[in-house]
C-alpha cells in the first residue's frame, strides 16, 4: 500500500516537488489508527507536515479506512531516546563532580533516557559503545600528511591491541581534526573482530566517564563501576582535557588506567593538547599518558581538505564541480567539521531546489559561513594594532584612563571589534577592562559620527580596518 500511496502522491504533486520534499519519506509503523512516517531532517519534517499531511491522510484512508492520523517525525525521534554521548557541560573548578554538594545542579540526563535505560551501575555488563557513530570508520577517514602518523598508530592498535610501545595510544589535536573519528574507527575495527579475536571495547567521552563515576558514588555502587571498567579489553576515553580541575574523577581514572595497563589491556585517549601541555592534569597521570605512543593530528593542509571534500562529494547525488571544492578548501581552513558542514549545505540546497551546484550558488548559500571565515580577527589583534597606530600602550585599551589621546583610540578599537568580529557588545565591553555594553554602544556610534564629520579620521579608521582584514 505504501508504494501505491507514494506513487499516487508522486503523480499528484509532480516529479520536481516529489523529489524535493517527499522522496526521503519512509514508513515507520502503522499503529492502530496512526501511521508514522519518517523524514531525515527537522526541516523536511516540518515542511511535509504543513504541506502534505492532509493529502497523505486521504491517500492512506483510501487504502486503510481505519487510519485517522498521520504522524510525521524526524527519523531519530522515532527510536527510543538514547542518552547523548556527551552530557551537558558543568561548572568547572570545584563543580559538582568534586564536591557533590547538594547546591550544585545534578548532572542532567534526559528523562526518557533514564527510564529506558538502567543506570550504568545496575547493568550486568557495559555496552556503552553502542553510541559509536556508524559514519566514523577507517574507510571514511581520508589520510594525508597531517594525520598519517596518527592514522597509522590507530590502525596498528586496531589490528593488535596492547602491543608494546602503543599502549596507551594518546591522540591529540585541535577541534574538528578527526580525533573522535579515528577513535570510533579503532573501536569499530576491534569490535568487528578485525584482529581475529572478539574483544570488549568501551568508548566514552571523559565527561561521560565523570558522570558515570559520580552516579556510582551517589548510588554507592563504585565497586560495580570499577569492575565493569576493569573487565574491558580496550578502554577509549575521548576529550580527556575535560578532567582538568576534576581531581576526584582524575584520580579514579588514574587507578582504572593503571589496573588496565597492568592487566595488558589497551587504552586509547584523545585530548586537545599533548600530555606535557595538559597542565591541570596531575603529573603522575600525565607521565603515564605519555608512556606509550603519542600522536599529533596536525592542522589540515589544502591538499588534505581537497581530498576530504572529494571523498564526501563522491557519495552525493548531485555533482559538485571541482572549482567549488577548491573554493571551499581555500576558504574554510580551520576545521573539517565546518568544511563538511558547508559541503553538506550546498548539496542539500541543490537537492531541495533541483539546481546544480555552481561557484555562484556556493557563494550565495554559504554567505554567512564564508563571512565568518573572512573575519578571523581577534579583539587582541585589534587592540594591538590600534594601540600601535596611535602610539599608546596596549594596557590603556583596558585601563580606566579617560584622557582624549587614550579614550579615542580605545573607542576606535571597540568600533573595529564590533565591525570585524562576531562578538556581542557585552563581550566586547568585558575585553576592554570590563566596561559596560552601553559604553561600547556609545563608542561605536561616536566613531561612526566622527567618520562622517572628519575625512582624515575616517581614512585612518579605514586604513586600520584594511590592515586588520588582510
Ligand atoms: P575532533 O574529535 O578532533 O574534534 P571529529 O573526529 O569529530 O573531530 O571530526 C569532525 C568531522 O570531520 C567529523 O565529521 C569527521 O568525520 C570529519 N573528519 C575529520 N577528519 C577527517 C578525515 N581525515 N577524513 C574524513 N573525515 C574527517
Ligand atoms: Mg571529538
Amino acid at each position: 500500500a505504501w508504494a501505491r500511496i507514494r506513487g499516487r502522491l508522486r503523480e499528484d504533486v509532480g516529479e520536481v516537488e516529489y523529489r524535493s520534499w517527499l522522496r526521503q519519506m519512509t514508513l515507520s509503523a502503522i499503529e492502530g489508527e496512526e501511521v508514522v512516517i519518517l523524514l531525515p531532517t527537522r526541516f523536511l519534517r516540518d515542511w511535509v507536515r504543513t504541506h502534505y499531511s492532509d493529502r497523505l491522510r486521504v491517500l492512506w484512508q483510501a487504502e486503510h479506512p481505519g487510519v485517522r492520523r498521520i504522524d510525521i517525525r524526524v527519523a531519530t525521534e522515532a527510536r527510543p531516546a538514547e542518552p547523548r554521548g556527551e552530557e551537558p557541560a558543568q561548572p568547572r573548578a570545584g563543580g559538582l563532580a568534586e564536591s557533590l554538594s547538594p547546591r550544585q545542579p545534578e548532572p542532567v540526563r534526559p528523562e526518557p533516557a533514564r527510564a529506558a535505560e538502567p543506570r550504568a551501575a545496575e547493568r550486568p555488563t557495559n555496552d556503552w559503545s553502542a553510541k559509536l557513530d556508524p559514519r566514523f570508520t577507517f574507510d571514511s577517514f581520508v589520510v594525508g600528511k597531517p594525520n598519517e602518523f596518527a592514522h597509522a598508530c590507530a590502525r596498528r592498535v586496531a589490528e593488535k591491541p596492547a602491543s608494546p610501545g602503543f599502549n596507551p595510544l594518546f591522540l591529540y589535536g585541535g577541534v574538528g581534526l578527526g580525533k573522535t573519528h579515528l577513535m570510533h574507527a579503532v573501536a569499530w575495527a576491534i569490535q568487528n573482530g578485525e584482529g581475529g579475536v572478539e574483544r570488549h571495547v568501551t568508548y566514552m567521552s571523559a565527561e561521560t566517564f565523570m558522570y558515570r563515576f559520580i552516579n556510582a558514588l551517589r548510588n554507592q555502587s563504585t565497586m560495580q563501576f570499577k569492575e565493569s571498567l576493569r573487565s574491558v579489553d580496550v578502554l577509549m576515553i575521548d576529550d580527556l582535557q575535560f578532567l582538568i580541575g576534576k581531581d576526584n574523577t582524575q584520580e579514579e581514572f588514574f587507578h582504572t588506567f593503571n589496573a588496565l595497563v597492568d592487566a595488558g589491556k589497551q587504552i586509547v585517549v584523545s585530548a586537545d593538547k599533548s600530555p606535557s601541555d595538559l597542565s591541570g592534569l596531575e603529573d603522575r597521570l600525565r607521565t603515564r599518558l605519555g608512556c606509550g605512543m603519542v600522536a599529533d593530528i596536525h592542522a589540515t593542509t589544502y591538499e588534505l581538505r581537497i581530498s576530504i571534500l572529494q571523498a564526501k562529494a563522491q557519495t552525493a547525488e548531485v555533482e559538485v564541480p571541482s572549482r567549488v571544492l577548491e573554493f571551499l578548501a581555500h576558504k574554510i581552513t580551520s576545521n573539517v567539521r565546518e568544511l563538511e558542514g558547508a559541503l553538506n549545505r550546498l548539496i542539500a540546497h541543490a537537492n531541495l531546489f533541483g539546481r546544480p551546484v555552481t561557484l555562484e550558488s556556493a557563494q550565495e548559500v554559504l554567505h554567512d559561513i564564508l563571512r565568518a571565515h573572512d573575519r578571523r580577527v581577534t579583539i587582541e589583534e585589534i587592540q594591538r594594532k590600534v594601540a600601535e597606530h596611535y602610539n599608546i600602550r596596549l594596557t590603556d585599551m583596558s585601563s580606566a584612563r579617560r584622557a582624549r589621546n587614550v579614550a579615542r583610540p580605545r573607542q576606535v578599537a571597540m568600533y573595529l571589534a564590533k565591525q570585524l568580529t562576531s562578538r556581542s557588545l557585552p563581550e566586547i565591553g568585558r575585553r576592554f577592562g570590563n566596561r559596560d555594553h552601553t559604553t561600547v554602544m556609545h563608542a561605536v556610534s561616536r566613531v561612526a559620527e566622527l567618520m562622517q564629520a572628519d575625512v582624515s579620521f575616517a581614512e585612518d579608521v579605514e586604513l586600520l580596518r584594511r590592515m586588520l582584514e588582510t
